[in-house]
């Protein structure tokens, strides 16, 4: 796990854990890498945040939970359409229609794919405790 910090803004850090369903774990990659945030140390007590990222279906859920569940305290983003509404895949009868139907959710990133910058800026509003 590493936790890292806002380049623009180093008291600023979080810890993120990541379940990777489908397209949505590259771009998550592509926003953690972008150049915002920066690397800060590796280890520590837990994530902050859990980013549920990419298609869930229902098969999945189980252990999509018993991740969130294994971090008592950390909160949850839904990043992308999929996690949030099932996406483009919202009447495939196996996908999710969305994560907080079984969970609840902080903070939730728009988009197919979400932009690096949507990312970024939820992260800023769940440090700052912001309510969506
Ligand atoms: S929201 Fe779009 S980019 Fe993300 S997993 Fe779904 S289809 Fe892929």
């Amino acid at each position: 796990m590493t936790r890292y910090a806002l380049t623009s803004d180093s008291s600023v850090s979080v810890e993120v854990v990541s379940a990777s369903l489908a397209c949505c774990t590259l771009e998550l990659q592509a926003a953690l890498n972008s150049g915002a945030l920066t690397r800060v140390s590796e280890g520590g007590t837990g994530p902050s945040v859990i980013v549920i990222a990419g298609t869930v279906t229902d098969a999945l859920v189980p252990s999509v939970l018993e991740l969130i569940h294994s971090y008592p305290g950390a909160k949850v983003m839904s990043f992308g359409a999929c996690a949030t509404s099932g996406g483009p895949y919202w009447d495939s009868p196996p996908v999710s229609k969305g994560i907080d139907q079984f969970v609840e959710v902080t903070a939730y990133v728009a988009g197919c794919p979400p932009r690096p910058d949507a990312f970024i800026q939820a992260i800023q509003e769940i440090s700052s405790d912001r309510v969506f």
